[in-house]
């Protein structure tokens, strides 16, 4: 679920609801999501640590503890927060519970593909993907300079360039196709290959896109277990009209992620994955 849009709506609610309060409890549901890196009983490193904050760093959600260890979830595709009354309803895909006395803090994932790391502080770098983090696209330092600069020599696929996380802060998969869409670029054209206009238009919708997208999600308060995304132009919307041009949303795999785009406003100048039947000798 969460992007970087949704992150940063749900981790400021989080700091909210929890700075300062004292784990009670801490148990675990589903085992496949924990990534211990400390010997221990999950609720013996836990219980007795107070909140301190509770920061994103890229597709990370870091809480910040006063005890041994911190906590660092990954939610990934479909990992989400719940903050419940202790007897709310039971739900199966909760997989780590904070208790908070009168509120606990459930993290759910329904396909067990987030991770949540207890770590001790100084070992926080040794999380994949944790310590080298690219530039903030929503910070000063995201120049179209800087961008110029950190596409250069990259032979990627485009979509695949914007969700590297070493490179950019960040995207995902969903986010990456709107970015696209708003630049008027094919997912599978190379970073090599982009002109300068190109690029341009690249940077002017990383930020418009995640800007805009943060402010809606903020603006609408989405409950804290619910992913807002019926403002999306193109993201899982094959078949459907493109909202500039009216032609059907196509679906094609780029490196292992599906992408969804406007052939006519984001075209394949290199015919890549289109036969030309023009070119085909004996044909009219
Ligand atoms: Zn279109």
């Amino acid at each position: 679920m969460p992007e970087r849009p949704d992150l940063e709506y749900v981790v400021p609610v989080l700091q909210r609801l929890l700075k300062g309060q004292l784990i009670q409890a801490a148990s675990v549901h589903n085992p496949v999501v924990m990534r211990q890196m400390v010997l221990g009983e999950v609720s013996e490193l836990l219980v007795g640590s107070t909140i301190q904050g509770i920061k994103r760093r890229a597709h990370f959600v870091h809480f910040q503890l006063s005890g041994p260890v911190d906590l660092v979830i990954s939610p990934m595709l479909a990992g989400r927060f719940d903050h419940v009354e202790p007897k709310a309803r039971k739900r199966k895909d909760v997989a780590f519970v904070l208790g908070f006395g009168e509120m606990n803090l459930r993290y759910r994932d329904d396909v067990q593909m987030g991770k949540v790391y207890l770590v001790p502080r100084e070992q926080l770098k040794e999380i994949p993907g944790f310590a080298k983090i690219g530039v903030d696209v929503l910070g000063k330092a995201f120049t179209l300079e800087k961008l110029t600069q950190i596409t250069k020599k990259d032979r990627r696929q485009v979509k695949v360039f914007l969700m590297d996380k070493t490179k950019l802060d960040s995207m995902g998969n969903a986010y990456a196709d709107e970015v696209l869409f708003a630049a008027g670029i094919h997912p599978k054209v190379r970073v090599t290959e982009l002109s300068l206009d190109q690029i341009a238009n690249l940077h002017d919708a990383i930020v418009s896109v995640l800007k805009t997208s943060r402010t809606i999600i903020r603006r609408r308060k989405p409950p804290l277990d619910q992913k807002l995304r019926d403002h999306v132009k193109v993201r899982n919307r094959r078949g459907q009209p493109c909202p500039s041009c009216g032609t059907a949303i196509r679906a094609a795999g780029v490196h292992g992620h599906d992408a969804f785009f406007c052939p006519k406003c984001q075209p394949d100048t290199k015919g890549r994955g289109f036969v030309d039947w023009s070119r085909i000798p004996g044909r009219s």
